[in-house]
C-alpha cells in the first residue's frame, strides 16, 4: 500500500505543464517542493538536466495529448447555442491549425465563458487524477515565496468540484461571485470613483 505524501503544488506551473504538449518541451514536478521545471530542448541550461537526472524526486509530467484536447473542442461544439458560432467552430477544427483557428473563433464570442469553464474543468480533473495516481495530496503552497496569483489559484483548486466549476464560469463570464451580475453592473462593492479618494483603498495604495 502506498503512503500518501503532501506536496505544495505550484498549480499555475503544473497547469501550464499539463497544457503544453509541444514535442520539444518536457516538464518535471518535484514531489516534495512542488516546484515544476520546464525543459525546452536546445535552449535549456545544462544545470536543469543535471538537477532532474540526479534528483529522483523529480517526476516527469505527462501533458494532455492533442487528441484529448481535440476531443474537448468537439464536445464543446455540440453544446454551442449560437448556430452561427457552432457552424464556424465546426469548420475551424478541420485540417491543419485547428487549435489556433478554434481558439480565435471561440475567444471572440460571448460563449467563450462556457469553453473556458469546460477546458479549466478538464485540466483540473487531469491534474487531480495524476496527483492521486502518485499518492500525492496537494497542500497549500504558502510561505513568503507564493505570489498572490499563486495563492488565489491554490484557493480555487481546493474548492469542491461543483464550486470550482461555478467560480470558473463566473470569472470567465466576468460575473460577480456574490450576486451573479456582470461586474460592471454589480453593487456589492462600492466602486472606486477616482484616484482622488484613496482613503480605505489599501490595494491601490502601493501601486
Ligand atoms: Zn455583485
Amino acid at each position: 500500500m502506498n503512503t500518501v505524501s503532501d506536496v505544495p503544488v505550484d498549480w499555475l506551473a503544473l497547469e501550464s505543464a499539463f497544457e503544453n504538449n509541444a514535442a520539444n518541451v518536457r516538464s518535471y514536478m518535484h514531489t516534495v517542493t512542488g516546484d515544476v521545471l520546464r525543459v525546452v530542448d536546445g535552449t535549456a541550461e545544462p544545470g536543469a538536466y543535471t538537477r532532474i537526472a540526479t534528483d529522483p524526486l523529480f517526476i516527469q509530467v505527462t501533458p494532455i495529448g492533442s487528441r484529448e484536447q481535440f476531443a474537448w473542442m468537439e464536445l464543446f461544439i455540440k453544446t454551442v447555442k449560437d448556430p452561427e458560432l457552432r457552424e464556424r467552430l465546426q469548420c475551424s477544427v478541420v485540417g491543419q491549425g485547428a487549435f489556433r483557428r478554434f481558439k480565435d473563433a471561440v475567444m471572440a464570442h460571448p460563449e467563450k465563458a462556457e469553453w473556458i469553464t469546460l477546458r479549466r474543468t478538464k485540466i483540473r480533473n487531469a491534474m487531480d487524477s495524476w496527483l492521486a495516481s502518485l499518492s500525492l495530496r496537494p497542500v497549500p503552497r504558502d510561505g513568503g515565496g507564493a505570489s498572490a496569483e499563486c495563492r488565489a489559484k491554490d484557493a480555487m483548486m481546493r474548492l469542491p468540484k461543483e464550486d470550482f466549476v461555478s467560480v470558473v464560469a463566473a470569472l470567465a463570464a466576468k460575473r460577480c461571485l456574490k450576486c451573479g451580475e456582470q461586474r460592471s453592473a454589480c453593487v456589492c462593492k462600492p466602486k472606486r470613483t477616482s484616484a482622488k479618494s484613496p482613503v480605505g483603498d489599501t490595494k491601490g495604495a502601493a501601486e
